[in-house]
């Protein structure tokens, strides 16, 4: 039909869309709101190093609607990177985080973590973002070596020398890098050795079938070989099975996180979790 009306014209009336952009428009007003209010709030799932030992944790947001109770952020983080809404709440995590590092350094039993916060392609081409980062993290008094960010794929095919400035910057400083949901995106070779990255993250869609799936095998394992040529870490996520877990210990990997080993919990329920898991863990 919208071909025969000429124009675009079409779509303007098409319900569906309408209705589409409607509660497009209503999140993002929801969501202006949810800041004001305080509905978010940082949850913190742990990654552990073979056997048993909880190293870092990354950091998830998490959104308590009063009446539509916990919203995914695979729902509201796509709105935020559309309307920029993500530049404050980025902000908000980034800080948030690092108040957290701050006070996990005087704990005796939480003073070696990392923390990886999850930073959105438009939060990182911000221009000021290496200067607001080292700010928040002077701010806080949060030890910058425990901070980590997290970049994805297409983040980084972005204006390369732009982000390898900015993450130069940042690294000098102590800050690390971890790149998320590799293999998922197109980075090249040469991307990575320019780039200053300490870890690359195995997505989770190749550790779901690496049982069943015979190429999911063989790329987690050429993942796993190059981090090793390049000098990097290497973590699995998305590790749901013992099974996995020792597939992924065979090609040497040795770094998971998962639902196998632990959810993402509220800062309040790290304590427990983590003084659980170094008993527990012996993949
Ligand atoms: P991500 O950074 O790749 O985070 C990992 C996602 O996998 C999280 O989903 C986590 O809960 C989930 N996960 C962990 N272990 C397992 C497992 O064993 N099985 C399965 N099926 N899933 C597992 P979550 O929390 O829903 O977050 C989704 C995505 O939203 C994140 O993917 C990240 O891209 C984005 N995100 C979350 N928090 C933030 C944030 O603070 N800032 C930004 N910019 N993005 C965020
Ligand atoms: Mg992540
Ligand atoms: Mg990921
Ligand atoms: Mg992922």
């Amino acid at each position: 039909q919208a071909k025969n009306t000429g124009k675009n014209t079409a779509c303007l009336f098409d319900p569906s869309m309408q209705k589409a952009a409607e509660k497009k428009l209503q999140r993002e007003s929801q969501i202006r709101y949810a800041m004001v209010q305080n509905q978010f709030e940082l949850h913190y799932q742990p990654q552990i190093l073979n056997p048993s030992r909880v190293t870092s944790v990354e950091a998830l947001i998490r959104w308590q609607h009063p009446d539509e109770g916990w919203i995914s952020p695979a729902d509201f983080i796509p709105v935020c990177e559309e309307s920029g809404l993500i530049l404050e709440l980025g902000e908000w995590v980034v800080d948030t985080a690092c108040q957290q590092l701050a006070a996990w350094s005087f704990d005796k039993s939480k003073a070696h973590l990392i923390v990886a916060i999850n930073i959105s392609a438009k939060q990182f081409h911000q221009k000021d973002f290496a200067n607001q980062v080292i700010k928040t993290v002077e701010r806080t008094g949060a030890p910058a070596e425990k901070l980590e960010l997290e970049l994805t794929e297409s983040l980084v095919v972005q204006d390369i020398n732009d982000v390898a400035s900015k993450m130069d910057e940042l690294r000098e400083y102590g800050i690390r890098f971890s790149l998320d949901d590799f293999g998922t995106g197109y980075s090249s070779l040469a991307y990575l050795k320019r780039l200053p990255f300490n870890q690359l993250k195995i997505d989770k869609s190749f550790v779901q079938d690496i049982l069943n799936d015979e190429s999911d095998l063989e790329i987690a394992k050429m993942i796993v070989a190059l981090a090793q040529t390049m000098n990097l870490e290497v973590i699995a996520e998305g590790v749901e099975t013992w099974p996995q877990a020792r597939a992924l210990a065979d090609i040497g990997c040795h770094r998971y996180q998962g639902f196998l080993f632990a959810r993402p919990i509220s800062a309040e329920k790290i304590t427990d979790t983590i003084a659980g898991l170094n008993q527990s863990v012996k993949p």
